[in-house]
């Protein structure tokens, strides 16, 4: 109790509650944990890192952090807590860089797992017909770019930002531009090592223990702990061509867009963003484009219109440069976006996937980055993208953005309806993120309310015009509401749960389940 009373005078924002302190649970304390016999080890008193995440707008404290040094330190906790049955409240959340906006990382006076302590002494490369990489679930994606590159090789399918953990994105799904072609992040693995919610350590892969392995990928850290993945390679180009054009008009701008994703020799990254009568830093942030960024091209940000952004790359190795440079003539050629707004640049692969990165420096430098961020991430059916935009570009979102504002399409057929990502029933949708940043004390419109206010107000839309909209890194705190979001498939994922953390020990920073206590 001592111990969780010094945490409760750290700081004004915190989460325990007199009630929380009179439950006390002796079993709940540090004593039962410092009694395991592990390789790495428990922190107990440092643990307000782990309370905060990219979102800055969730607070919860754990009772103490783990820092494995092997998978067995991981096994062996959440046995312990397991055995310990529904007698203790103590719950597990695995975090790997911390980058989720609402907490989903965090947990309420349990046990935080610090995946990227957890380094593999074997982060091995294979380079035979199909080459892929063993790396730790707790591994950062820019470290296995760096390392597959010296073998001239690099995963398929990307994040736009690459300082994430490969447990945090195939939670999620890892959505980018390369997508159309090759599916998200969590249709190019081969492989997981999966610590289940009773600590039994698992392989599981499509054809060993694959209802496993199809639940723990999308599946928001519900089943089980992803300590290593087998990660799908390819020859990886030495540079790209960065191409980015300009449309004024919505319908020429998705038209494009389709276009270029249903056609097989198409471009290698294909997204888009929109441009709201906005030119300052926080709308630029991710378009580190030099030496010519087409946001600063005022000229075409006349009278306050919305403007939208298609972005491409082609890879190619300096000895295709020709052939390349005719490709790209002709993919250009078919498109219908606004002439004198052609901007390209060639820069090296890893500069390219990295790119958010140089803006993340950028921003950090004037103090920038460590400010709420609430965002809002929607799959949108192709169907309904229009109507959707005539709204929100036309009416709720006009002369203000806090934030870029991606919208890119994707295909249905890449995604496997086996694993627990959550999609729209379309062929075709759109992932639109509304990347908002919010200036701290502001009240104003790049306050925090006024965000979150206009994020209900797409919400509420969607719901009320049927829309068809899932939610992408959704955030739901009702029962209720991640039924509705799961639809059809929530009997699939309510079973899953019970056979993988039939406790609910697990994430529970993604408030679907409570331990049952
Ligand atoms: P965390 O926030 O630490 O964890 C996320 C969830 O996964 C938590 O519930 C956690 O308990 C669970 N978890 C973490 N590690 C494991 C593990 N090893 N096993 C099981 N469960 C685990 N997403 C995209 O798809 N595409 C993008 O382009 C993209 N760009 C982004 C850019 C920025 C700047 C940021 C901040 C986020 C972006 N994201 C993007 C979202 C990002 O993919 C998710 O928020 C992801 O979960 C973050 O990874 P993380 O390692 O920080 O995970």
């Amino acid at each position: 109790l001592s111990c969780m009373t010094a945490r409760i005078n750290l700081g004004s924002k915190l989460p325990y509650t007199n009630s929380d302190i009179l439950d006390f649970n002796p079993l709940d304390g540090p004593s039962t944990l410092r009694t395991l016999n592990l390789h790495g080890h428990f922190s107990f008193d440092d643990v307000h890192h782990a309370a905060k995440d990219f979102g800055n707008q969730y607070q919860y404290y754990p009772l103490a952090i783990l820092r494995p040094k092997s998978v067995s330190d991981i096994s062996t906790t959440i046995k312990h807590i397991f055995q310990m049955g529904p007698a203790s409240k103590l719950t597990v959340a695995a975090r790997g860089h911390g980058h989720s906006t609402q907490g989903q990382a965090q947990v309420h006076g349990g046990v935080v797992i610090s995946m990227e302590s957890l380094q593999r002494p074997d982060i091995q490369i294979y380079t035979e017909k199909l080459p892929y990489i063993d790396v730790s679930g707790g591994e950062l994606w820019i470290n296995i770019l760096r390392k597959s590159l010296k073998y001239g090789l690099a995963p398929k399918s990307w994040t736009d930002y690459l300082h994430l953990t490969v447990g945090g994105t195939l939670s999620n799904a890892g959505v980018s531009g390369q997508a159309f072609r090759h599916g998200p992040q969590i249709s190019n693995v081969y492989e997981l090592e999966v610590v289940t919610g009773k600590g039994e350590v698992v392989n599981c892969s499509e054809k060993q223990n694959a209802d496993l392995f199809y639940s723990v990928l999308g599946g928001l850290g519900q089943f089980g702990i992803i300590t290593r993945a087998r990660i799908a390679l390819e020859p990886a180009p030495k540079m790209v061509k960065w191409i980015r054009v300009l449309y004024s008009d919505f319908l020429s701008f998705t038209n494009d867009q389709e276009h270029l994703i249903s056609y097989k020799k198409t471009f290698d990254y294909i997204e888009g963003f929109v441009i709201i009568n906005r030119t300052g830093l926080l709308n630029n942030w991710r378009s580190s484009f030099n030496p010519q960024d087409p946001v600063q091209a005022r000229r075409f940000n006349s009278e306050g219109k919305t403007l939208y952004c298609l972005e491409m790359t082609k890879s190619f190795n300096p000895d295709e440069a020709d052939r390349v440079d005719q490709e790209v003539e002709n993919l250009l050629s078919q498109l219908n976006y606004i002439r004198s707004t052609l901007f390209l640049s060639e820069v090296s692969y890893l500069d390219f996937l990295d790119r958010v990165h140089m803006s993340e420096i950028k921003l950090r430098s004037k103090g920038l980055w460590d400010v709420p961020h609430p965002w809002l991430n929607l799959l949108i059916p192709r169907t309904k993208i229009h109507e959707f935009a005539e709204e929100v570009f036309g009416n709720i979102l006009t002369d203000t953005s806090n934030g870029p504002v991606l919208i890119y399409p994707v295909n249905r057929s890449k995604w496997d309806n086996r694993t627990s990502a959550v999609i729209p029933e379309e062929e075709i949708f759109y992932l639109v993120a509304f990347l908002s940043s919010a200036m701290p004390t502001s009240t104003g419109t790049d306050g925090i309310g006024h965000i979150l206010d206009k994020n209900q107000e797409i919400l509420q839309f969607c719901k009320t015009n049927h829309i068809g909209m899932k939610q992408y890194l959704a955030h739901y705190t009702t029962r209720e509401d991640w039924q509705a979001h799961f639809g059809p498939r929530w009997e699939t994922f309510m079973k899953r749960k019970a056979t993988y953390d039939p406790l609910a020990i697990l994430a529970p920073g993604q408030r679907i389940f409570q331990k049952a206590i």
